[in-house]
């Protein structure tokens, strides 16, 4: 029995490759300095896991900005574009940053890569392109060099390389009239190249990431998958292959599965249906010679392993397949938790002993081996100690309220509810609210200014008292308000300049949430995410948001919007607890957001908006399961916003363009109003709402706020127009295409302005 590990965070416990390569691209660092950093946390990583006794020790899952660009470059799927820079001789690493980030110097300009989200996590991977006939070649040596570095260092090193199939699959077709599954036979013969330099380096084991297995596939994906796996096989009989899953389980796909050759399964038990492990070690895998890999310690989450639940597991597989066909391993990679509790000195003993990151992990990982093996004392003490651990944290008052618990239990069919229908709203909102046609507005933030953030900084340092923090932000805000004032936008919002980050904001507010100082996950290229850990009961003690609201409405005659981040969102971006259903936890956080919803309006607030951009990520792999998914979203969403009069508008917005699939579910939420980004794609996506016939009213973001870019009044009115093409002009509102927080105010200004007066042209046509 082996144990192992899928993969381990690269960003360094402080962050210091994010640091270092920042550095670099600041020109403070040389490529050669970069390159000893690198080096360095590869060693340590390694080290970390061979004393903390894991067998086999992933290699190749370090990477300068993503795992899936790195193969981009290995296997020389460098798009066309790049050329111009490895014929003037660039650095690898040189081409490597460009296809991750675009390039514009005097003598180049080069756009970017695609970005998307790496399956159902918060990580994002670089898109490979691929083109008709398209040939591959062996261009970056990366994975052979640091297989080399990592024997060099005496490591037990097991090569990573995701699988050309689901590279294929990953990845996008640049030109119409081909299939890109239609390259493998390319693909496979410089795996072939890659494999085999890596067997005569003595590789003896090499971890296939086949991640499709867990998703649904078509016919034409499997025999992609198959005649891959036979390729391998064929090619290296001696080399033991790994063919890992994770993030759901692998049900729909056992029979390809149990065709597949290779030495070894890695399936993820920690995700996907409970009966995954029973039905594997029922179906023909059983009579086979392949080994199971158990990835019970989950590389999703902050939790402490139960072992009597994984030690269960364990034996249930031993007793079917014997104790050699059975291995122990984290349930995916370990890059989507943070690196080491050990470094938390705010959180406290009780909540720490609940949790485990990246190093931890890997503890568990070696202690649940040594359990199921040849345990000592010493490990049965340890054993105790998680007995113990998990059984005060699930009876611990911290976790369990009562009065919270059974409200959520107590939640009516009528709490998801407006009292009457958005017809009826319409008609008594344009009598209360008074707007114009075609109202603008702004999505909530306004710029958060080097200073804005130095005002915290000092706050939270102790250098600026609470009073003085707050005349900063009074001040700031009275500015914003103004600004909106005299630049004419009719629904205003105060701008969040007390807000650090929208999900934090709440979380550091709301009973039931705990806060790491280092617990950073990668979130793309060298953008980490802090994501709050959710380990009890949700309870708004006092108002998060009426201050700051009623100050700025306050200052002016117009409109002042509240602002509130969903409960889908701050679930979705959140470690959640896996004690309970997550619909249970987001009904918990929606009836807080409630609460602040109602209060807003008896403060006298008219139009109020719940952010909810992370609803479309939340859909779970399987398309089987969107629907159940979909609905208890959708109804925490209602929830939260269905407190309140019809007289009180609600707006939602979301920033992403793929509506198509899950419109249905955006209306069914049933805001007022709903904001979206599609400027990128020139209204595009209005073509979703209109062929679905969307009910409500709607802004399609006029301009593209991310970049600092300033429209033209002609391209802005030209955008409006064909939006009035798609829905009916009482219906439109106007505005940019998500927060203004990274932006800077001259473009900010500017880009308002010229907003404001594209709405005017139009409305003056109208008229006349
Ligand atoms: N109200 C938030 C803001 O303006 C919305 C951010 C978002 O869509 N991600 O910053
Ligand atoms: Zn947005």
């Amino acid at each position: 029995m082996k144990n192992h590990t899928l993969g381990y965070p690269r960003i360094g416990a402080k962050r210091e490759l994010k640091k270092a390569i920042e550095s670099y691209w600041a020109k403070n660092h040389a490529e050669e300095a970069l390159d000893i950093i690198a080096k360095n946390i590869r060693k340590q990583n390694w080290e970390k896991q061979q004393q903390a006794g894991v067998d086999l020790i992933p290699v190749n899952d370090f990477s300068y900005y993503d795992q899936v660009l790195d193969l981009c470059v290995t296997v020389g799927a460098v798009p066309q574009r790049y050329q111009e820079l490895i014929d003037s001789n660039f650095s690898e690493l040189e081409v490597y940053f460009a296809m991750a980030r675009g390039l514009q110097t005097e003598n180049h300009d080069i756009t970017a890569m695609e970005m998307t989200k790496w399956f159902d996590t918060n990580y994002h991977y670089i898109v490979p392109e691929f083109v008709q006939n398209q040939k591959f070649k062996l261009f970056s040596k990366k994975v052979i060099n640091e297989y080399k570095e990592a024997i060099a260092l005496g490591i037990d090193a097991k090569p990573v390389l995701i699988s050309p199939a689901s590279f294929l699959l990953l990845g996008k077709e640049k030109e119409k009239g081909f299939d890109k599954l239609d390259l493998l036979d390319n693909l496979l013969a410089v795996y072939k190249q890659i494999i085999g330099k890596l067997q005569n380096l003595g590789a003896t084991y090499i971890q296939i990431d086949e991640p499709f297995l867990a998703l649904n596939l078509s016919e034409n994906e499997k025999l992609a998958i198959h005649k891959t796996h036979t390729f391998l096989r064929k090619e290296f009989p001696l080399i033991n292959f790994i063919t890992a899953t994770y993030f759901d389980d692998v049900l729909e796909n056992l029979e390809l599965i149990n065709t597949l050759p290779g030495a070894v399964l890695h399936i993820d038990v920690t995700r996907g249906d409970e009966t995954q492990l029973g039905q594997i070690l029922q179906s023909e895998f059983k009579n086979q010679s392949k080994i199971l890999s158990l990835g019970l310690v989950d590389g999703r989450n902050i939790w402490k392993n139960d072992f009597t639940k994984s030690i269960a597991k364990i034996n249930k597989a031993k007793e079917v397949l014997g104790a050699d066909r059975v291995w122990i391993a984290t349930s995916s990679s370990l890059l989507h938790v943070p690196v080491d509790l050990e470094n938390e000195q705010k959180l406290d003993a009780e909540l720490k002993s609940w949790l485990s990151f990246a190093a931890q992990k890997l503890d568990e990982v070696v202690l649940l081996s040594k359990l199921t093996t040849h345990p000592t004392h010493k490990d049965l003490l340890q054993f105790d100690e998680n007995k113990q651990a998990i059984q005060e944290r699930r009876e611990s008052e911290r976790i369990h309220k009562f009065k919270v618990k059974n409200r959520e239990s107590f939640i009516k069919e009528t709490d998801f509810n407006r009292v009457s229908a958005f017809k009826t709203r319409k008609e008594l909102q344009k009598k209360a609210l008074n707007l114009p046609l075609y109202p603008t507005t702004t999505i909530g933030s306004f710029p958060q200014t080097p200073e804005v953030r130095s005002w915290r900084a000092q706050y939270k340092k102790g250098s600026l008292s609470i009073q003085e923090y707050n005349q900063l932000l009074e001040k700031e805000t009275r500015e914003s308000i103004d600004f909106q004032e005299q630049v004419g936008l009719d629904v205003l919002v105060h701008g969040e300049f007390e807000r650090n980050d929208m999900v934090e904001y709440f979380g550091e507010q709301l009973e039931g949430f705990a806060f790491t100082q280092f617990g950073w996950v990668q979130s793309y290229g060298t953008r980490c995410v802090k994501p709050p850990i959710i380990f009890g009961d949700v309870e708004r003690l006092q108002p998060m948001t009426l201050e700051w609201t009623v100050f700025a409405q306050q200052l002016t005659n117009k409109y002042v919007k509240g602002m509130l981040t969903g409960p889908v969102t701050i679930l979705q971006w959140s470690f959640v607890r896996d004690d309970q259903p997550r619909q249970t936890t987001c009904n918990q956080i929606a009836l807080a957001i409630r609460d602040e919803v109602v209060d807003l309006e008896r403060a006298g607030i008219k139009i109020i908006q719940i952010d909810e951009p992370a609803i479309r990520e939340g859909l779970p792999l399987k398309r089987a399961q969107w629907n159940t998914y979909l609905n208890w979203a959708v109804n925490a969403f209602k929830l939260s916003a269905s407190g309140v009069k019809d007289e009180t508008q609600i707006h939602t917005h979301m920033c992403y363009s793929e509506f198509n699939d899950i419109i249905e579910s955006i209306a069914n939420m049933d805001a007022d109003v709903i904001t979206i980004e599609c400027s990128r794609s020139q209204m595009e996506l209005l073509d979703a709402f209109a062929a679905f016939k969307y009910p409500n009213e709607i802004g399609p973001g006029v301009y593209d706020i991310h970049s600092p870019r300033v429209p033209s009044v002609a391209e802005v009115v030209d955008l409006i127009e064909k939006a009035e093409k798609y829905i009916p002009q009482e219906n439109i509102w106007i505005n940019p295409d998500c927060g203004l927080k990274t932006r800077k105010w001259p473009e900010t200004k500017k880009a308002l302005e010229v907003m404001v007066n594209a709405t005017q042209q139009i409305r003056n046509k109208v008229l006349a």
